[in-house]
């Protein structure tokens, strides 16, 4: 493994340089703001129409259209939903100077070959290992969301150089940069939302949440079990491990950890998962998914609602709104 750290980066490639982030998203604003306040020159390239342009506009932002933001920039760095960023580039592909470079949170769009960069420009790939608002957080704290470095294009030889400088500005260097290719972060990153991060876990709650209730108990016990608490088993992982988790839960909890955990993680399970993994690998889920937007998200919006309409969520948000505590 390469991880490369603060004593790896070298800001003089980007000094006096120009950094266009198309897009005020999640991640977009908490990129420009962080290489703002590193002393990066940060022009954002937005829709006049859009929600975003006033709100990087009242954040203190230079806001510009994407195709005259582009002009002049060292690095472009697209920071939109993965699936508007083929026509994105393309609308403003004739605006980006030579030699410029290309950059991505996620590798979807180069990786399934829906962005198919210009031979002149350098290709990579800076993506935090964290949403948004906590590569904010963590930078105004004075720490850092660790990162991915992946190179697709080397064209100017400077690639990573500029890739890790970028890191640095948004405080990921700070908690480590680790080399991948585009073909590792897409794939893993796609297999940990859908298997674990947000499929699996979501499905892990509600199923839960529906064992308990169809048993007799009442629904908002059954939210707090497997809901609201998951909260502090997070925050103990996230921080120590299975270590840590251990040290804090009853020996009672651990011992049904272990002996029920591998129940419902069964071999069943970790088929599914070998199955999902395959569909990421040879291009089936990024063809469906592709193909779902261009018809318009029907199934996506059909799943949505379902998701919404599910019991647990009239009962949480009952529940949650006796913690106002919580909207912070
Ligand atoms: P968001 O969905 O938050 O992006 C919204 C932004 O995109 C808004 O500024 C919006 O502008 C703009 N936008 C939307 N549609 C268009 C369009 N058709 N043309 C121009 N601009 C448009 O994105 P995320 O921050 O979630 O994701 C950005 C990238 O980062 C993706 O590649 C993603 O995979 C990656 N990533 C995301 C993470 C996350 O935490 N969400 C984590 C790690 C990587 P407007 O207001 O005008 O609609
Ligand atoms: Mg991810």
């Amino acid at each position: 493994m390469q991880m490369y750290s603060e004593a790896d980066v070298d800001h003089s490639c980007l000094a006096d340089s120009q950094i266009t982030i198309l897009g005020y998203g999640s991640q977009g604003r908490a990129h420009a703001l962080n290489l703002k306040d590193s002393g990066f020159n940060v022009v954002m390239g937005l829709r006049s129409g859009g929600a975003s342009w006033s709100n990087a506009k009242a954040d203190g932002l230079t806001v510009l259209e994407p195709n005259e933001a582009v002009k002049g920039a060292k690095i472009v760095m697209f920071l939109t939903p993965d699936m508007v960023q083929k026509a994105l580039y393309e609308s403003v592909v004739d605006d980006i100077e030579q030699g410029a470079t290309l950059m991505f949170a996620h590798g979807f769009a180069v990786y399934y070959k829906q962005v198919q960069p210009r031979s002149d420009l350098d290709v990579s790939l800076i993506a935090p290992k964290g949403p948004g608002g906590l590569v904010r957080r963590q930078y105004e704290e004075g720490h850092g969301v660790p990162c991915l470095v992946a190179i697709h294009q080397d064209s100017s030889g400077d690639a990573l150089k500029i890739a890790l400088a970028y890191a640095s500005g948004i405080g990921g260097a700070r908690a480590g940069v680790i080399a991948t290719t585009f073909a590792e972060e897409t794939e893993t990153d796609l297999f940990g939302e859908q298997a674990v991060l947000c499929g699996g876990a979501t499905e892990l709650i509600v199923a839960g949440f529906e064992t308990l209730v169809e048993a007799g108990y009442q629904p908002e016990v059954a939210y707090y079990e497997v809901m609201h608490e998951l909260k502090l088993i997070v925050d103990l992982l996230h921080e120590g491990g299975l270590k840590k988790m251990h040290k804090f839960i009853s020996d009672t909890a651990a011992w049904g950890d272990m002996i029920s955990g591998p129940r419902v993680v069964d071999s069943a399970s970790r088929a599914a998962m070998k199955e999902i993994l395959n569909d990421i690998q040879d291009g089936t889920f990024a063809r469906n998914w592709v193909a779902e937007n261009e018809n318009g998200m029907p199934e996506f919006k059909r799943l949505m609602q379902e998701d919404l309409d599910h019991p647990i969520e009239k009962v949480g948000a009952d529940l949650r709104g006796r913690m106002d505590w919580l909207q912070d």
